[in-house]
């Protein structure tokens, strides 16, 4: 079982989006465990201050370390790893997500505001990373994202041939691609169609042409 550890200042952002679809039936599985921990559970003050100005000046607030390290703490068990998401770190992937779903435990730190003390980055997280270059409002769709990418790994949560046959399944492969019903779509006065080989009901042909859009699919640039 993965077991995912989520640290936010916004619990109830997950629950709708991890009580759905795949994600929802892994849980019942018990093939993975997503817990959702509010950082200002581990706060002392009677105010339960989860932040404050930074040092030097400067806008908006900053995320404070010590919550952040007393919920790590706890939290932290054997082979896992404590992902800081960070706008600057190391940009997110298929292959880690394939590294990550071998582990028991997967601590994801959401940052808000104007981020978090840097000391959560040096001290406390194994790694930063990011979910691409752009700046979210906070940490928490990246962490979904995250755990989406990752459960969806975990042995049992989806059948084997259908990984095997996706998008990056080996290093920078793309997937063919799919299409349904109906054969002919008909829309500003022109007729889109299936190709002719999918329908032919030739085993052998439609292998074949998926493996050769497999081989010629290109990431769409720019
Ligand atoms: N001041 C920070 C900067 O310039 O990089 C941006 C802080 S952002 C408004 C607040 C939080 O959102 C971050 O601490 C981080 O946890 C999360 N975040 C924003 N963009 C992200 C991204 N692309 N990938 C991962 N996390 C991100």
């Amino acid at each position: 079982m993965t077991k995912f550890d989520i640290i936010t200042i916004f619990p109830d952002i997950f629950a709708s989006y991890f009580q759905e679809s795949i994600i929802k039936r892994a849980q019942e599985k018990k093939l993975i465990k997503i817990n959702i921990h509010n950082l200002r559970d581990w706060t002392s003050d009677k105010h339960k201050t989860v932040d404050d100005k930074p040092f030097g000046g400067g806008a908006g607030m900053v995320l404070k370390i010590e919550p952040i390290y007393r919920a790590v703490k706890k939290l932290k068990k054997k082979n896992s790893r404590v992902i800081l998401l960070s706008a600057k770190g190391k940009k997110f992937d298929q292959k880690m997500a394939r590294k990550f779903s071998k582990l028991e435990q997967i601590i994801l730190i959401c940052g808000r505001y104007e981020g978090v003390d840097e000391r959560a980055a040096k001290y406390v997280a194994d790694e930063e990373i990011s979910i691409g270059d752009y700046v979210l409002t906070g940490g928490e769709l990246p962490a979904m994202l995250i755990t989406d990418a990752v459960a969806r790994l975990v042995p049992g949560v989806i059948n084997k041939k259908s990984l095997d046959e996706e998008s990056f399944q080996t290093v920078d492969s793309l997937e063919y691609p799919q299409y349904t019903r109906p054969e002919i779509f008909s829309a500003k006065g022109k007729s889109w169609k299936v190709p002719k080989v999918l329908l032919s009901g030739n085993h052998k042909e439609i292998a074949d042409w998926q493996a050769k859009q497999k081989k010629t699919a290109k990431r769409i640039e720019k």
